[in-house]
């Protein structure tokens, strides 16, 4: 069977600067070294066909006869019913990473095809990326940062903006793994921390995770900082819209790691603009790779970074290793494991996704 795999491009020097396990490893998630399947296929009987092209090129001229498509939120293909119809003998797409979005889940449902992603492969590594940018924003770190390279000593200017954590509001939005991990991680911080979900969880966990619960728009008014953990859905889409954005207390600092797309794009410009929010920082972005000109990179108080947070070494390592799993469940005519799958036998399964899609 053919399997085609889009994965982002190698860096000149793919070894990794890593040796603390001896000899330098490569970099498992970019296209040259195939998350580490090229042998495993091959040794099975099977063609592995790697592509940057995230549309047209090479992904287009192996669509017609591919059965597995694996795809990465990193280096997003976004594959449109259209693109389903021009790959008949599609069965599988696997997703190196979570948050299956980038896929038309209802095409997939109707064309029968099975959608599986590496849950829980990168949680720490995207809670500690939000953790990360939340105390860059409070502590005004990217201004100081500027400050030293260009050569400055502008305490004042730095110190005009920057706080302490400690004693503020967090408010998290989607409390599943990643936002139950950044909870771990705030806790120690002594943030008050509240939390809005489509599922409330059970009291034991919120006393554990020194959570309290709130409806998103009573919360919003309360936040300090606004840290972002729910799938992209029909539901999600623009949840942080204009006028959720201008509802929240001045000066409020909001990380999103979760999808770019959950933001309104413009009102978040004119928001930070306008100064009413102090500051916006995570990894996502509508669409991705991000254009150029997108107004993102350059609105003011802003530390984002290209979609890095759940591809670190160990996250590359967890999700090339469910890969594998899933596609060697597959070879053998076996399921692949539950809690991975998205899409199957013709239905959305994923319930965040699910009941989204009915709603919609
Ligand atoms: P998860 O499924 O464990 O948790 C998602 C949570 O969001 C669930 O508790 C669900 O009930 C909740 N949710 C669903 N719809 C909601 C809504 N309308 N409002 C509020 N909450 C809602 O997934 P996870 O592993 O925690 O990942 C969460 C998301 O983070 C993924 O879907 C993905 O988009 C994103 N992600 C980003 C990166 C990255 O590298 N930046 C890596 C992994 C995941």
């Amino acid at each position: 069977m053919k399997i085609v795999a889009v994965l982002y491009p190698c860096p000149e020097d793919p070894t990794t600067v890593d040796s603390r396990d001896g000899a330098p490893q490569q970099l498992l998630g970019c296209a040259d070294n195939a998350l580490g399947l090229q042998d495993f296929v091959e040794g099975q009987g099977h063609e592995l066909v790697v592509t940057t092209d995230r549309e047209g090129g090479e992904l287009e001229e192996n669509l017609g006869d591919a059965e597995v498509l694996i795809t990465t939120p990193f280096w997003p293909v976004y594959v449109t019913r259209e693109m389903m119809d021009r790959a008949p003998n599609l069965k599988l797409m696997l997703l190196a990473g979570v948050g299956s979005d980038n896929m038309d889940l209802a095409a997939a449902a109707d064309k029968n095809i099975t959608i599986a992603e590496q849950t829980g492969s990168n949680i720490t590594s995207v809670a500690e990326h939000s953790v990360m940018q939340i105390l860059t924003l409070v502590r005004n770190y990217m201004p100081a940062y500027k400050d030293v390279v260009n050569g400055g000593w502008n305490i004042g200017e730095i110190a005009r903006r920057s706080h302490d954590l400690e004693d503020k509001t967090v408010g998290l939005v989607g409390m599943g793994r990643i936002g139950q991990k950044t909870a771990m991680r705030l806790r120690p911080f002594d943030v008050r921390m509240l939390y809005y979900d489509v599922t409330k969880l059970n009291t034991i966990d919120e006393y554990t995770l020194g959570l309290r619960y709130a409806d998103i728009d009573e919360m919003i008014p309360l936040c300090d900082v606004i840290s972002i953990h729910a799938p992209l859905t029909p539901v999600t889409r623009s949840l942080f819209n204009r006028e959720r954005l201008f509802d929240m207390k001045r000066g409020v600092h909001i990380v999103n790691t979760a999808r770019g797309a959950i933001v309104d794009r413009d009102a978040l410009v004119e928001a930070l603009e306008e100064g009413h929010l102090g500051g916006y920082a995570g990894d996502v972005w509508d669409s991705q790779p991000a254009p150029s000109d997108h107004p993102w990179r350059t609105m003011p108080n802003h530390a984002m970074t290209p979609h890095v947070s759940g591809t670190s070494l160990e996250a590359q390592a967890r999700y090339a290793e469910g890969v594998r799993r899933c596609l060697q469940a597959y070879f053998n005519g076996e399921p692949i494991d539950r809690d991975r799958i998205i899409v199957e036998g013709g239905e959305i399964m994923s319930l965040s996704y699910k009941y989204a899609y009915e709603e919609a």
